[in-house]
This record gives structure tokens, C-alpha cells and sequence, in this order.
């Protein structure tokens, strides 16, 4: 037994119904983060999100350590 047409309509249909269910604010596009649909219908421009690199925030956290221990140097100094 093959499927015919109808049968394969409701499959998709059953397909829409669990992407509803389990993205409820609707699925979102990865290209341009807007949601509604999915990347490859995309007609809007790509989104670059611009997130600090892993050595960014590395160097930015030991920065942050050595102004924290300089202070506590001065502190020690001071007493
Ligand atoms: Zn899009």
C-alpha cells in the first residue's frame, strides 16, 4: 500500500500541528532571527550577532582579577 496524496496532506499536516506544539512562539529563522519560518524560505538579509570572542572575555575576566588584586595590594599597603 502506498500513500496517496491525501494521506501524505494529513501527514503534513500532523507535522505542522507538532512544530506548532513544540515551538510555540512559532519557528524562527536562523539567518535573520526573525520567526515564522524557517531559514532556507529566508528573503530577509542575515543577522550577524556580534558576541565577544572566547579570548575577549578571557582577557577581559584577568583584567578584571589583577585590578581586583591590585586593590587589595593597596589595602595591605595602606594597613
Ligand atoms: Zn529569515
Amino acid at each position: 500500500m502506498t500513500l496517496g496524496p491525501y494521506n501524505r496532506h494529513q501527514s503534513d499536516r500532523k507535522k505542522q500541528a507538532a512544530l506548532a506544539a513544540a515551538f510555540p512562539q512559532g519557528i524562527r529563522c536562523q539567518k535573520c532571527l526573525e520567526f515564522g519560518h524557517w531559514s532556507y524560505e529566508c528573503k530577509g538579509k542575515r543577522k550577524i550577532l556580534v558576541r565577544p570572542s572566547r579570548t575577549q572575555v578571557l582577557k577581559k575576566n584577568l583584567k578584571a582579577k589583577e585590578e581586583a588584586h591590585c586593590r587589595q595590594v593597596l589595602f595591605i599597603n595602606i594597613l
